[in-house]
């Protein structure tokens, strides 16, 4: 459906022509997501350069009914930031603002289209760093990570992005601002509007800005990747190694199927033959790897371990486990099931899935890997039409079955929004959508994601 000529002349006036992109040439990137599984169709999309613009923009569109998705790197896997349903898409890129690093204070204030690998280089520049860290980390922006509360490869060590929050700017849909930058590390004044923005995936606010901690550099840092002899021992020692490790900042996990593809997709070496691998990096102002080594030596079901010390040594390592999503990507569009399962039940789950999904499909394959060191599997399902939910219901009824989150980091978005009743009580998705209306009052924002 085309804008109204007066709302696109209005938003062209706040913007510029040259920010307004119409027509599939210019806006096809911006209407299909990461995966390629979720495709739509936008009237325009829009590209303001700062707060005001975000402002009258919003203003504008509330008074014309017109919906409106937010968008930052479009790396999420959950079609949430995608026109799904024709809305106009509200690029945040342009907010690249990046505030000198306050070194006292451990923070910055960071603009939303800034990609967090340039909130990573920036706090290097200063001799600080910024926790939040993932593959994706040269598409995806700071307001998409707050938007999703991105969590990554460090969680086990720093937590997600609500835990690196100290404070929000926002624009609400009917253009009103929510601006709360102080950062002060003790601020209790009420309800956390930062807090509750964060995982809200741009149904609530659109975000400008986020005032991040930083954390201080751990100098020398060690990666291993272990291979082991069965998928229950790689489990449990994930379990024995989140508390036994000191200063242990990833413990990631792969099989034999993802690795053996990681390597012919990306062209590496094939690993020694295992049916799982995990990779574990610890790093500190003093050498981990004698700890870590100790550690490993006295695990069971170890049968083989490669050592990284140099950057270029453990970057080759985390190629198997960053590889994963791009190698499977190039199958066709999976169905990406992000879950979280207690760790006791974290084997069952992973033996019981493949058989689940084959059953119902025969012909679908099933990938496996994720962050072992939290529970966080990631299910990805090829050989599967995009929008046959039925192997999504048999996984997600799985894990709630087995008292696990649907969603450990990406999000519901649309892809999991009609299973968000298995996590979430009606009592809690009634205050979720009494949420949703005290704050988007215009009823505008992302109308495909997250509520049921
Ligand atoms: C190779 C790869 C690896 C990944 N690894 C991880 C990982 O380890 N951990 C993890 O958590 N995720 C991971 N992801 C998923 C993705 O990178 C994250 O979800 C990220 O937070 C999305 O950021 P983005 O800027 O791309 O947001 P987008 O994809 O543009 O948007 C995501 C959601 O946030 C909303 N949104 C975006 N910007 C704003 C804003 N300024 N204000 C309000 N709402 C907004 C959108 O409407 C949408 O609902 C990975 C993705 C890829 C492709």
């Amino acid at each position: 459906v085309p804008l109204a000529t007066e709302l696109l002349a209005q938003i062209t006036e706040v913007v510029g022509s040259e920010h307004v992109l119409e027509g599939d040439d210019l806006t096809a990137g911006f209407s299909v997501d990461w995966t390629g599984r979720y495709r739509g169709h936008t009237p325009a999309v829009v590209r303001p350069g700062d707060i005001d613009e975000v402002a009258a923009v919003l203003a504008l569109c509330a008074e014309h009914g017109t919906p409106v998705v937010p968008q930052g790197g479009n790396t999420g896997l959950v079609g949430g930031g995608v026109p799904l349903g024709g809305e106009v898409v509200l690029s945040l890129r342009r907010l690249t603002s990046l505030a000198p690093v306050d070194t006292a204070a451990r923070a910055v204030t960071a603009g939303a289209g800034v990609t967090i690998g340039e909130l990573q280089r920036h706090a290097a520049a200063a001799g600080l760093e910024y926790a939040v860290d993932l593959a994706s980390r040269d598409s995806a922006t700071v307001g998409g990570t707050v938007a999703t509360n991105a969590g990554g490869l460090r969680v086990v060590r720093f937590g997600a992005t609500r835990a690196q929050l100290l404070g929000i700017e926002a624009v609400l849909s009917d253009g009103r601002v929510l601006r709360h930058l102080g950062g002060l590390t003790k601020d209790n004044t009420g309800y956390d509007l930062a807090g509750l923005l964060c995982g809200s995936e741009g149904t609530l606010a659109v975000v400008t800005a986020a005032r991040l901690r930083l954390v201080a550099p751990r100098p020398q840092r060690t990666t291993a990747l272990v291979a082991f002899a069965s998928i229950g021992d790689a489990i449990d020692a994930a379990g024995a190694w989140a508390g036994a490790v000191e200063g242990v900042e990833a413990i990631e996990f792969m099989v034999s199927d993802g690795v053996g593809l990681v390597a012919d997709r990306l062209g590496l070496a094939r690993l020694v033959a295992a049916p799982a691998h995990l990779l574990v990096e610890a790093a500190g102002s003093a050498d981990p790897t004698d700890a870590l080594a100790a550690v490993v030596a006295s695990t069971p079901g170890v049968l083989d371990v490669a050592v990284g010390r140099s950057a270029g040594q453990r970057e080759r390592l985390w190629r198997y486990r960053e590889g994963h999503t791009e190698a499977i990507n190039q199958l066709g569009p999976p169905h990406k099931l992000d879950v979280t399962l207690p760790h006791d039940r974290l084997a069952d789950f992973i033996d019981a899935v493949p058989s689940a999904v084959e059953a119902l499909r025969p012909g679908a394959s099933v990938w496996l890997f994720g962050h072992a060191g939290d529970g966080n599997v990631h299910v990805n399902v090829t050989g599967v039409a995009p929008d046959d939910p039925v192997v999504d219901d048999v996984v997600l009824h799985l894990v709630a079955d087995l008292g696990g989150s649907i969603s450990a980091e990406h999000g519901i978005g649309t892809a999991k929004r009609p299973w968000l009743g298995l996590n979430r009580s009606p009592e809690e998705l009634s205050a979720f959508a009494a949420i949703k209306g005290a704050l988007d009052q215009a009823g505008i924002l992302n109308p495909n994601v997250l509520l049921p």
